[in-house]
């Protein structure tokens, strides 16, 4: 990928990378998914059918319109309307992920908020990450899915400005600038919450600042590239090894 905007060649090839790196990386495993716009201001974004992250191809990456819908009759994810609402109200998202990555689910459902521990993390919200409460918005008999325009809505509004929003009991959605950015804040909150924990039991953990957030997020998230393109070797490399 370079910094030139993409052709649809490329983008789907990052997509598909983006795909088996957060795979190997234990964000995504069977399910979960990664999503990008198709263009700066685009009302469509690409997606893969209804498929395990680890399987996708670059044939496999549906046009989604900003409903949630698609041209394409092969089955798309329930839960597609995470990424069309978050594109739908923020222009400046190029890339989201969905996620149900283990160690950020116990800040979804405790009082306990997730926040920045290492300056690999400085995007994540200094004082408290968002948290999606769905019962508010389905009552509280639903499967905490995402699977209409207005819970996408509602989570989207949830997630406001911010990079992170947790989903009580589920999981979490991740938005960037792009694939690149995207991919780097979600393994870094999985990352994050994984120090957390460990600092939670033997104390009380000293969050980075507000101050320190920023200027981390500023310096550090700048080498994301650095990330991208060893995760994108190692993806290569091990589908080359496969049989
Ligand atoms: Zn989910």
């Amino acid at each position: 990928m370079t910094d030139r905007h993409p052709t649809d060649a490329d983008l789907r090839g990052a997509l598909v990378a983006a795909n088996h790196i957060l795979v190997r990386e234990g964000v995504l495993d069977a399910f979960g998914h990664v999503s990008a716009r198709t263009a700066p201001d685009a009302d469509t974004f690409l997606l893969s059918r209804n498929l395990a992250p680890g399987s996708v191809t670059p044939s496999d990456l549906l046009v989604h319109r900003l409903d949630g819908e698609s041209d394409d009759p092969r089955r798309p994810y329930l839960e597609r309307f995470i990424h069309a609402e978050i594109y739908r109200r923020r222009p400046d998202v190029m890339a989201v992920v969905h996620s149900h990555s283990p160690s950020v689910i116990p800040f979804g459902v405790s009082d306990t908020p997730l926040r920045p521990v290492v300056h690999m993390a400085g995007f994540l919200a200094a004082e408290r990450t968002p948290v999606y409460e769905i019962s508010e918005h389905a009552g509280d008999a639903s499967d905490l899915l995402i699977t209409s325009p207005e819970l996408g809505a509602s989570l989207a509004t949830a997630l406001g400005s911010g990079a992170v929003a947790l989903m009580r009991g589920h999981g979490s959605v991740t938005a960037g600038a792009s694939i690149m950015e995207v991919v780097y804040r979600a393994v870094y909150t999985e990352v994050n919450a994984r120090i957390q924990l460990q600092a939670l039991t033997l104390g009380t953990p000293r969050y980075l600042s507000p101050g320190e957030a920023k200027a981390a997020d500023q310096s550090v998230g700048a080498q994301a590239r650095r990330a991208w393109d060893v995760w994108c070797r190692q993806v290569a490399q091990e589908r080359n090894d496969t049989p």
